[in-house]
């Protein structure tokens, strides 16, 4: 603990001092297995031989210029995430709440365009956007909310997963501008919509000329077995927002856009001084390449297989076990009591992990986990949740 630090954590009692693939060590020497990655952050390990060499050439070529000037990585990299997302264009920031703003800016200039006095958007109940004003403000939640009135105006809540309320919701109201939502609930508990949910939402989205804007901060990058979340419905949605493990580590983030969505910002209309400079985007180019090189995609498919295999045998079964969802290596195990001082209990048997809702375990583990690796996870929760 440090006096000179904002209280904004419950800091857990450990100092890490080196990370090497799915493991961290702390400053006694113990070694601990990373099944949470910083939050869905270090995807291909910590000190990636690659990650940590591309940092050190560029580093020493270029860190920043300004986004006054042309910047090449910045380019290629917006290139290959339009590619890869089917989005026309990009606007790099630095943290997934950027992200998150740049759509509500995406909105909000969209409704105002359009003349709409007061553009609303809808967000969802169990919803987690980030901590910046209009992201918090869009996030469901008093934990979050509380504290901070007034909040931004201008959003409407729905249950998730009810399409039928979407629907009547947009018979409403005439000044709804866009739907904004998680594919996946991270923070909410891992909580996965039916199939064919997202293709519903894009169904009513583009009947009324609204903006469907998926977050996909915590579930992009291949971690629940598709570049993004929102492909396993098969739709292309007009915004989407990206952050987390895009750098594994290095901060970066994205908001792409499709059509309208992409012109809707216009030169003085949005910016970041850090946004997208030579070193993340050059970090971001290499990350994607490896997950390509790597065909990660199929690493966390057939791991989030074997870990929902290997749960539902040896953890499903115990009474204090509720429910185990997961896609991919996006993994919730909900007790039926709060567990909220697990996550220290696991620190002490050297396993990482997070507790979300008080009483959902939530892992988010290495993209470049092994069978052998899942088997020892297993083997420690097997203990502690007893
Ligand atoms: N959106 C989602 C779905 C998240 O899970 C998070 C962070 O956990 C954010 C937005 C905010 O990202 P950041 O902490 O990088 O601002």
């Amino acid at each position: 603990m440090n006096d000179f630090l904002m209280k904004t954590y419950n800091k857990k009692p450990a100092s890490f001092v080196k990370g090497e693939g799915i493991y961290l060590w702390d400053d006694k020497g113990r070694k601990y297995i990373d099944a949470l990655c910083g939050l869905a952050v270090t995807s291909l390990g910590h000190s990636n031989p690659e990650i940590s060499n591309i940092i050190k050439t560029q580093s020493e070529t270029l860190i920043h210029s300004s986004n006054a000037f042309n910047i090449k990585p910045q380019e290629e990299l917006a290139e290959k995430l339009c590619l890869l997302s089917g989005m026309d264009k990009a606007f790099f920031c630095n943290s997934g709440a950027e992200a998150v703003e740049t759509s509500i800016k995406i909105a909000k200039k969209y409704g105002n365009d359009k003349n709409i006095k007061n553009p609303k958007i809808i967000v969802m109940e169990g919803s987690f956007h980030g901590r910046t004003m209009a992201a918090l403000s869009a996030t469901d939640g008093e934990k979050v909310q509380k504290g901070f009135a007034p909040l931004l105006d201008g959003f409407i809540r729905a249950p998730y997963n009810n399409v039928e309320c979407i629907e009547k919701l947009v018979l409403e109201h005439n000044d709804i501008v866009a739907i904004l939502l998680e594919p996946i609930q991270g923070e909410g508990g891992i909580i996965i919509p039916d199939k064919g949910y997202l293709k519903n939402l894009k169904r009513i989205c583009d009947s009324n000329q609204l903006f469907l804007m998926i977050d996909e901060v915590q579930s992009g990058f291949c971690r629940t077995g598709k570049w993004f979340a929102f492909q396993h419905d098969e739709i292309t949605p007009d915004v989407i927002m990206v952050a987390k493990a895009l750098g594994n580590g290095v901060p970066i983030g994205a908001c792409l856009a499709k059509n309208t969505a992409a012109d809707t910002l216009t030169p003085g209309t949005h910016g970041s001084t850090f946004g997208g400079n030579f070193l993340s985007t050059t970090v971001g180019l290499k990350v994607v390449d490896i997950m390509q090189t790597l065909s990660i995609n199929d690493n966390a498919k057939e791991m989030g297989n074997y870990f929902q295999k290997e749960l539902k045998e040896k953890i499903a079964n115990k009474k204090t076990v509720k429910e185990i969802r997961n896609k991919g290596l996006m993994i919730g195990i909900e007790l039926v009591n709060e567990c909220i001082n697990l996550a220290e209990v696991a620190l002490k048997s050297g396993l990482i992990i997070n507790i979300t809702q008080d009483n959902i375990i939530r892992m988010l583990p290495p993209l470049i986990i092994n069978r052998t690796q899942i088997d020892d996870i297993i083997s420690i929760l097997n203990k502690i949740i007893d």
